[in-house]
């Protein structure tokens, strides 16, 4: 079932939905199990899986000369959204990239998605690839999640890219977009920012999922700024319990968004990661009831493959 169906038929209460990382490669599916378990129990309409792209490596040969290797640490996003449909008859919704997509690769991806029986999917532009500072697209590829947007869209009408093919199913995916409370890292402001994300909306995307933020206030203030943009669809919170110490300074640098001086307080105060996960846990419980009366429609926990804290933080708000 599509995304904007499953809000529709919960009638205003908040859903409890999570995002979940393939393994490694190497692992085998049931690490993945493991993971989604223990959530089970809190009726998730939908589990999010992350794609991740290749990465560039360069291994020393004999003679000294550097040779560059293309590797996918972690595949399998569509094989595991597979899994899950079928394991626990939950829609899966994997996520999709422009980097490292050419549009035929692209078509062709969205394709065997369509075939699974999968209704939803998350598209993204993707980060640079880590060797590199800037996003570099395909020659033949989408350059934003605007355009991503579009090319499902064009897919739902039964436009494929050979204009002469005959016969042209059409897919009906329901499309997600990612937004940023404390901005996009590139974006030259809030302003900008959510001017094109607009422009996904203008293009067919569905529903919105936040990048993850330490503070109500500022998803409060985005979705305000959203909604008097005229950007009507719901718009998802994404929160993520800290974890360890090191975070503290992980998180700002990865993914651009402050910590409140209260939580980084609690957080400086632990003498070890256990009491850090508890001060993660209570905050995140927190903003979620918080949230919570706030009607958002669903709360969306990034598990980043470890589930025992959102359990915990679930147990409390669900
Ligand atoms: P876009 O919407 O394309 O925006 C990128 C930047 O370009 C922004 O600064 C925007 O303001 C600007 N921009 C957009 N359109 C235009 C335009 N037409 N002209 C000029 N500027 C424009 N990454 C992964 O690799 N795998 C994942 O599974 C994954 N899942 C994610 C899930 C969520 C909920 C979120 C929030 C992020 C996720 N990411 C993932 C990270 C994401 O790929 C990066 O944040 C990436 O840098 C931007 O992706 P985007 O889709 O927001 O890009």
């Amino acid at each position: 079932m599509k995304v904007t169906d499953h809000i529709q038929q919960a009638k205003g209460k908040t859903l409890f939905s999570f995002e979940i990382l393939p393994p490694l490669k190497g692992q085998d599916i049931q690490s993945i199990f493991d993971n989604i378990d223990p959530l089970m129990e809190f009726n998730p309409p939908f589990v999010d899986v992350t794609y991740h792209r290749e990465e560039y490596v360069y291994k020393e040969l004999d003679n000294g000369l550097l040779k560059k290797q293309v590797v996918k640490k972690r595949p399998g996003t569509v094989g595991i959204c597979a899994a899950i449909q079928n394991k626990y008859q939950v829609d899966a919704i994997p996520h999709i990239l422009c980097g490292g997509f050419t549009k035929e690769d692209t078509e062709n991806f969205l394709i065997d998605l369509d075939f699974l029986g999968i209704k939803n999917v998350m598209a993204l532009r993707g980060d640079a690839v880590k060797s590199e500072t800037y996003f570099r697209p395909e020659r033949e590829g989408n350059k934003y999640a605007g355009e991503l947007v579009s090319q499902i869209q064009q897919l739902n009408q039964g436009n494929y890219l050979d204009d002469e093919l005959l016969n042209n199913a059409k897919t009906s995916f329901c499309i997600g977009v990612a937004g940023y409370p404390e901005k996009h890292m590139e974006a030259p402001s809030l302003d900008s920012d959510v001017y094109f994300l607009k422009q996904k909306i203008k293009n067919g995307a569905n529903y919105i999922v936040t990048q993850m933020f330490f503070d109500n206030s500022k998803f409060f203030a985005f979705v305000e700024k959203c909604r008097s943009e005229g950007i009507t669809v719901p718009i998802i919170p994404g929160l993520k319990p800290i974890a360890t110490k090191k975070q503290l300074n992980v998180i700002p640098h990865r993914f651009h968004v402050d910590l409140p001086d209260d939580l980084i307080k609690e957080i400086i105060k632990c003498d070890n990661n256990k009491q850090v996960r508890e001060v993660g846990v209570e905050w995140c419980i927190n903003q979620s009831k918080e949230l919570i009366k706030k009607n958002v429609p669903i709360l969306h926990y990034y598990s980043m493959g470890k589930s025992d804290n959102i359990k915990s933080i679930a147990a409390q708000v669900f």
